[in-house]
């Protein structure tokens, strides 16, 4: 978790959930809205591209039709020119045929020139060497010729006649256009009549008009006349008409062109634009697909993201982040309940952390400072302390620390989990107590036991006191004054004081056991722990007839120990000891040894054994030993081992049992040696 997860988790996570998907649709309809903007605008491109080589096409095709009706003009002009030419001079018919022959040898449009006089008699003619000659009569219906010749002379400039279809040589035909041309000296000479076959006019346009298109002389009413060239195939076709304005028959020039290249990629631009269309349009696609796989990792994300929030909403331990620089970068809601305190006034915070005992701050602070500096090891059992809720109560936790490592393997800080320890701590307390209780009572019971065998026990030292104090005055009476009992009366004296001593230490030894003493760990030497025990150990050995052998070495370190808990143990094996020996035939040996173990890790461990020469523990009993209200005997409460067994524990050592050998058996216990 970065450093700049400012906000709390619970309104960072909600708010990035319902920022995913609240922007779901609203992405969509982006989307949406973009792919329509982007397919309009290639469609508009197209569009223009294609309006735009229509018009190129259209234009190269008027220029062209207004070159061809240009070069048609100037040559028929210059046709004009030369008929002129030949009809300037007419004299002898014969030499006007020469000089035509002459003159239709360079003009392959023309089929035939005639010459007529005033009143349109033939005076002469000459017929084009390349075509099939035209019919006599030809070339014009002779009204139509008539008409055009009047207004020719009547305006004094050549006229056209329409043009007709004829029939010539070879079954082949074709429209004929003539042309009546005044020849004028001082008064009107006659005219000059010029056939021109359309097909062959076409074909004095240049080349390159009629690549790829066809050039067609029509009618005003569109019926088609000649025609020159062929458009391309498979095409849209182009129209262009042109006036030929023809004094006498106006014609139109027509050009029909196709564009070159399939309707689909017009021309380059047109491709371009197609093609960087296509390539949007890829892109678009692609986008779109990424996109929906983000869609679907972000889904995917929400959920993971959902479940992260409700598993860590759910969990009882709580949860914190800090960086590197040690300030709180997450808490979950069990971090929050824990302290007492909302997120916002955790998160960001560094040291003193907001839940730090004030009093303990300095100590927290160095420690937080050795950890951050990486001198602490993580601690992967937990470390207890102790924190401090917003109301002021402390509390002991036990914080297990992780280092948090990001996918890239980077160290970004620590993440801890935090468990109360309160509950805990009151149930060990509960318990602890409720055992105080029981060994309260198991002495308690001891005492009852102990009083009944001192009140045996004291008759016997007070009946000796009583007979020597008895004695010494039955020597008093008898003897007043004289020196040789003064020595008895000194034994017997010291007999009295003696015996008093017993008893006095028979009931020292009760009350010292039933006394609560302080219940605080302290260095307690072994030997001052058995001789506590001894009198009423030895007390319960007279009584059974058993002897008591103490085994202490000389010179032993003094153990840690609560030395009330550790006597009560002693007494209860020692007890249970002489119990087991009751009914045993033989030596009845109780033995008591305090021992060092061989130090283990530089710190020494001594061993208590208590050893009884009785009838031993057979393995059915040895099952249940330590279970609680487990017992053998008709008076007894089966609490002394289990008892004895938690208190070793709780100072850190072991209780065994063994067989001895010939008979009996062997408790013994271990207990640390005090340091220093
Ligand atoms: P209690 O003495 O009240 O019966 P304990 O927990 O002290 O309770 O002992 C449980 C049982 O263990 C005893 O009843 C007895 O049968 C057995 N036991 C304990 N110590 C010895 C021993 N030294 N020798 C034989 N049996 C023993």
């Amino acid at each position: 978790m970065s450093s700049s997860a400012a906000a709390p988790l619970d309104a960072g996570i909600g708010a990035a959930l319902r920022r995913l998907r609240a922007g779901a649709w609203r992405r969509h309809l982006l989307w949406g809205v973009l792919s329509l903007v982007v397919l309009g605008l290639l469609a508009i491109l197209v569009w223009l591209a294609r309006g735009h080589e229509i018009e190129q096409v259209q234009r190269a095709l008027e220029r062209d039709s207004a070159d061809a009706t240009q070069v048609l003009r100037e040559r028929l002009a210059r046709n004009v020119q030369d008929l002129h030419g030949l009809g300037s001079a007419p004299g002898d018919p014969a030499a006007w045929a020469g000089s035509a022959a002459r003159l239709l040898d360079s003009h392959r449009e023309w089929l035939r020139l005639q010459w007529r006089d005033p009143a349109l008699a033939l005076r002469a003619e000459a017929d084009s060497p390349f075509h099939a000659p035209l019919p006599p009569d030809g070339p014009a219906a002779a009204s139509d010729l008539e008409r055009a010749c009047a207004q020719a002379r009547a305006q004094g400039e050549p006229i056209y006649a329409p043009s007709s279809f004829v029939l010539r040589g070879g079954g082949l035909g074709g429209e004929v256009m003539t042309l009546c041309a005044p020849l004028r000296g001082t008064s009107l000479q006659g005219f000059v009549v010029a056939s021109y076959t359309l097909d062959e006019l076409l074909r004095l346009l240049p080349a390159e008009l009629t690549r790829g298109q066809s050039v067609a002389l029509t009618e005003l009413d569109g019926t088609r006349l000649a025609v020159h060239g062929t458009p391309r195939r498979g095409a849209r076709l182009f129209v262009v008409q042109q006036p030929l304005e023809l004094a006498g028959a106006p014609m139109l020039l027509r050009l029909e062109g196709a564009r070159p290249l399939p309707d689909v990629f017009p021309n380059v631009l047109t491709a371009l634009v197609t093609g960087l269309s296509m390539a949007l349009i890829t892109v678009l696609l692609l986008l779109a697909r990424d996109f929906r796989r983000r869609q679907q990792a972000e889904a995917e994300l929400a959920e993971a993201l959902a479940f992260r929030k409700a598993m860590e909403d759910s969990l009882i331990t709580g949860l914190r982040a800090r960086d590197l620089q040690g300030r709180i970068t997450y808490v979950n809601p069990a971090f929050c309940a824990m302290v007492g305190c909302a997120p916002q006034e955790l998160i960001g915070q560094s040291v003193p952390a907001p839940y730090w005992p004030p009093e303990r701050a300095q100590e927290y602070g160095k420690r937080q400072a050795l950890r951050l500096a990486g001198q602490t090891p993580v601690a992967r059992e937990g470390v207890e302390t102790e924190f401090v809720r917003k109301d002021g109560t402390h509390f002991p936790v036990l914080i297990f620390e992780t280092p948090l490592i990001t996918a890239q393997g980077q160290h970004t800080g620590w993440m801890s989990a935090v468990v109360d320890m309160s509950a805990q701590r009151r149930a060990e307390e509960a318990s602890r107590a409720s055992q105080e209780r029981l060994q309260a009572s198991a002495r308690l019971a001891t005492v009852g036991e102990m009083a009944s065998l001192m009140s045996h026990e004291l008759n016997q030292p007070l009946a000796v006191i009583a007979s020597y104090a008895n004695g010494s005055l039955n020597l008093l009476q008898a003897a007043a004054g004289e020196q040789a009992h003064a020595r008895e009366l000194r034994t017997a004296l010291e007999r009295i004081a003696e015996q008093a001593g017993r008893a006095g230490k028979v009931i020292h030894s009760v009350r010292d056991l039933v006394r609560e003493r302080s219940t605080a760990r302290q260095a307690v030497a072994p030997q001052a722990l058995v001789d506590t025990v001894l009198p009423l150990v030895q007390l319960q050995a007279r009584k059974l007839g058993a002897r008591v052998q103490v085994d202490v070495a000389p010179d032993l370190p003094a153990v840690w120990c609560e030395p009330t808990m550790i006597e009560q143990v002693l007494l209860n094996l020692a007890r249970n000891g002489l119990q087991a020996m009751a009914e045993a035939l033989g030596a009845r040996v109780l033995s008591l040894q305090v021992r060092v173990l061989a130090p283990a890790a530089g710190q020494a461990v001594l061993e208590f054994r208590v050893a009884d020469t009785g009838e031993g523990i057979d393995d059915a009993v040895a099952e249940h030993l330590f279970t609680p209200f487990f017992t053998t005997k008709p008076e007894g409460m089966g609490l002394g081992l289990s008892l004895c067994r938690t208190v070793i524990e709780q100072h850190g050592g072991t209780l065994r049992h063994a067989t001895q050998a010939p008979r009996g058996t062997v408790f013994s216990f271990t207990l640390a040696a005090a340091v220093g």
